[in-house]
């Protein structure tokens, strides 16, 4: 299978077909963060009724050329008043209490002065002055949220406001994590030869997935063997809607898992990519679940994890990918290193409104160093046809948060 462009395989992530998306109904506040499967659409005015909106004293317009008015009554919030305002009277009304009838314009406490009950108007308003109009926040029928949408603060605090308790969301996926090789040592794993690494995919995996919104299944670490890989893999798949192993599928002798994802019965959609980190990548389907094959180094399986698996979370939600794309200037030069689409990471400063990247402490060398992710770390972003550029230039560059 020839190297797909990059381009091409994140536009196939986006044009994913999922024949089925499941929804289930959450209490209101525990909703934050997921994604909304229906649309929220008023079914009421806010407000229903002509309300004030500082505390003063609701009157008739056209009597501000009297200069005093008759205080007649007193409407608290939340009372069902009866009194009307009548010619040269007015009523003292408070914030979030409805306007009397026969009022059009409520003047503050802080525009008069009282003597027993007459109201000297000492500055004066404005017609409808301080009063909230039917439908001021929204009106009956208005889609106030729509479907697709991640719920954050506001869109709890709209809903409430509709009384929606339980809204429906998707379900977040599962997403399984594996990462395979001989050499690999799980956390506490006592260390027994030299030639034994520490595994940092599978813990990074499990904190991409949780931060970008799917419920990440830790499977551990497992031998480069290929009959341990294959229960991995189908006990995986059976349990989470998205698999994602990292190593193994290179070209090595003891790289099964390319092998092992077709084994059972999955379907390839590509196998590399002209992408630097992680050209051998890998994503199949069966049904609707979903294999992710990351390559072992480190920062290339944390780079393709970003580009990858996070479009799928969302994807598998209706949610939009978080991760934007902004447009930086240089402060120092950009070596292109290979024709491929390049994520180098880089740090990230906002001076005075604009943005900038340069790469000091940033190391150069094999796809290991995973610390260059460490600090206000961004990713350069350069397609197959860009070269290199100078300091002063701009670049596109991927936000991570
Ligand atoms: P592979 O893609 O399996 O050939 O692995 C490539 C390199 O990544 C090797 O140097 C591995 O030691 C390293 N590597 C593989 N898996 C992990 C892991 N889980 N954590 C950290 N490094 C890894
Ligand atoms: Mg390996």
């Amino acid at each position: 299978m020839a190297f797909m462009h990059f381009d091409e395989s994140i536009e196939i992530i986006h044009e994913l077909r999922i024949d089925s998306y499941r929804t289930k109904k959450l209490y209101l506040c525990d909703a934050l963060g997921y994604i909304l499967a229906e649309d929220i659409v008023a079914n009421h005015n806010s407000p229903e009724y002509p309300t004030s909106a500082m505390d003063g004293y609701a009157f008739r317009f056209e009597d501000i050329k009297l200069g005093r008015l008759k205080l007649s009554s007193i409407n608290p919030a939340g009372s069902d008043l009866n009194d009307k305002v009548t010619v040269g009277s007015c009523i003292k009304t408070f914030t979030g209490s409805l306007m009397p009838v026969g009022s059009d314009t409520l003047i503050p406490i802080e525009y008069v002065s009282v003597e027993g009950d007459v109201v000297i108007i000492d500055d004066e308003v404005t017609h409808g002055f301080s009063v909230r109009a039917v439908g001021e926040n929204y009106a009956q029928g208005d889609l106030l949220i729509s479907k697709g949408t991640k719920i954050d603060i506001a869109q709890i605090g709209v809903m409430a406001s509709l009384n929606i308790v339980t809204p429906l969301v998707f379900e977040k996926p599962t997403v399984s994590i594996l990462s395979t090789g001989s050499e690999l040592l799980e956390l506490g794993e006592a260390q027994t030869n030299d030639a034994q690494i520490r595994s940092s995919n599978n813990y990074i995996l499990e904190a991409i997935v949780k931060k970008y919104d799917g419920i990440p299944m830790q499977l551990g670490c497992v031998k480069d063997d290929k009959e341990s890989i294959t229960t991995a893999i189908s006990d995986a798949l059976a349990q989470s809607d998205i698999v994602v192993t990292t190593g193994g599928v290179s070209v090595g002798d003891f790289d099964f898992v390319k092998d092992v994802i077709r084994e059972v019965g999955c379907d390839v959609i590509f196998k590399g990519v002209r992408v630097k980190p992680g050209q051998h990548i890998m994503l199949a389907r069966k049904g609707d679940k979903f294999i992710i094959g990351l390559p072992g180094f480190a920062y290339s399986s944390t780079v393709t994890a970003l580009l990858y698996v996070v479009p799928l979370i969302a994807k598998l939600q209706q949610g939009k990918c978080p991760l934007r794309k902004i447009s930086a200037t240089l402060k120092e030069p950009f070596v292109k290193r290979a024709k491929k689409a390049e994520f180098t990471a880089c740090n990230l400063s906002l001076i005075e409104g604009e943005f900038f990247v340069d790469f000091v402490d940033k190391k150069v060398g094999s796809s290991a160093i995973l610390t260059n992710m460490l600090g206000d770390v961004a990713l350069v972003t350069t397609s197959e046809d860009e070269l290199s550029k100078e300091a002063g230039e701009k670049i596109s560059v991927l936000l991570l948060d």
